[in-house]
């Protein structure tokens, strides 16, 4: 039967009237998702990398409550509030030193234009007006804006369909080398050569550190963020990180740059930044990119979002990151990590899995052929889980609370199915 839905709501890369189905959820708490016929899926997504503390948490509930008493939202030009700057606080302590002042914006995809925008900005204010493009990897994906898009992989990231309107860009290869391998310094090889041909017409290298998320599922070694950083010194252009999907612990560090010891000029932050209640996203410079852009002309950053710095979203984002660091998420994340390779690594075993990765709190199981999007998620809901693949990607990226046996539960559906679909 056509439900209203499927007739007339647009779902992320969907279609109106798709062949696809979508589960009615009517309640969320812990790691549980309730659907409308009273069925309790355990979530293995963490709402795309972002409920690292679960659904309804009462600490987060009460700070979205208290904060609606006093104002759900205000302008940011010209007004300032409580939650903005507590925020910015925190995320300035807990990120690396030379990260120094935040803007606040709606959506990772904006973050990332913000951060694009900044190095674009400062690069004129440093009379370099021609340096405009970025050089980003292959296999990295940064978003669904026309700036973000540019910058994710060429390949992927639909380039074909929006050729004549979004910027050519540079592509450096995507990392090969595998944080269990030793550093190989050929790994950075394309970077050092984008570099060198193109570093008078570019602003910065913007990259995931560490895992490409949306664009694969891969993990590489921390080697190459040192490389990016002595590289982009060398050449005399700006270095952004992606942590969108990394931050706040997902990765087994609070930040997945630590891991290399480099830090970035520009961070970009969402995702988790809220526990997952609400949209907003940071973008962190240094002191040096916001006093240059100051000193440039026009003398001001040109962006401000109708929404920016929302103290809803600001409190609840405060409320999320005192959690995180009163709880013991590191242990949590490790031993999820440990649990997922033990649990996942027997899939190896089947005749349609390619592959098996696992960094901290994120488990992946590659196939050898796209996934059946018709049949597989139906399959999984019917074993009370919640797990969404891509292409061929099936992978878990469970809230830190979740328990021992609940993660069973999701890596024994995903090995049940897979074999149900193993046709080889
Ligand atoms: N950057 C990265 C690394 C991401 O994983 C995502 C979202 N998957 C984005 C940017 C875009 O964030 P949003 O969907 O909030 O616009």
């Amino acid at each position: 039967m056509e439900t209203f839905d499927h007739r007339h709501i647009w779902h992320p890369y969907s279609r109106v009237a798709p062949s696809t189905p979508v589960f009615k959820v009517v309640r969320a708490e812990g790691v549980y998702l309730t659907l409308d016929d009273g069925s309790k899926l355990i979530d293995g997504m963490s709402s795309w990398w972002a409920a690292i503390h679960g659904y309804n948490h009462p600490r987060l509930n009460d700070a979205l409550n208290q904060q609606t008493q006093d104002m759900a939202h205000v302008m940011f030009g010209g007004l300032t509030h409580e939650p903005a700057i507590g925020l910015a606080e925190r995320l300035i302590r807990l990120t690396a030193e030379p990260l120094d002042t935040v803007f606040f914006s709606d959506s990772g995809s904006v973050a990332v234009e913000v951060a694009m925008k900044m190095a674009i900005q400062f690069q004129a204010a440093r009379g370099k007006p021609k340096q405009q493009r970025f050089i980003s990897l292959r296999r990295g994906y940064h978003g669904d804006t026309t700036g973000a898009m540019s910058i994710s992989d060429p390949e992927n990231g639909m380039h074909q369909l929006f050729a004549e309107t979004l910027t050519q860009q540079f592509y450096a290869d995507a990392p090969m080398c595998s944080p269990e391998q030793e550093w190989d310094d050929q790994d950075s090889a394309s970077l050092q050569r984008l570099l060198e041909q193109h570093h008078q017409e570019v602003a910065a290298v913007i990259l995931e550190p560490l895992v490409q998320g949306a664009g694969g599922m891969r993990f590489y070694h921390p080697g190459y963020l040192q490389a990016a950083r002595q590289l982009c010194d060398q050449y005399d252009v700006l270095l952004i990180f992606d942590e969108i999907a990394t931050g706040f612990g997902r990765t087994g560090s609070l930040f997945a740059y630590e891991q290399a010891e480099v830090v970035p000029d520009i961070l970009c932050l969402g995702k988790a930044l809220t526990g997952g209640y609400m949209t907003l996203a940071a973008t962190l410079a240094t002191r040096e990119v916001a006093e240059t852009i100051a000193a440039g002309e026009p003398g001001i950053f040109m962006h401000g979002p109708t929404f920016m710095a929302n103290p809803l979203a600001c409190s609840v984002a405060c409320a999320s990151i005192d959690l995180l660091l009163e709880t013991p998420w590191q242990e949590r994340v490790l031993s999820i990590e440990a649990q997922l390779r033990e649990e996942l690594l027997p899939c190896l075993q089947l005749g349609n899995v390619a592959d098996v990765r696992v960094k901290g709190a994120i488990g992946v199981v590659e196939l050898t052929q796209p996934v059946d999007m018709q049949a597989m998620p139906e399959a999984f809901v019917q074993r009370g889980v919640w797990i969404r693949p891509f292409n061929r990607l099936v992978y878990l990226m469970p809230p830190f609370i979740i328990e021992p046996e609940q993660l069973t539960q999701l890596t024994t559906a995903i090995k049940e199915t897979l074999t149900l679909f193993d046709h080889s």
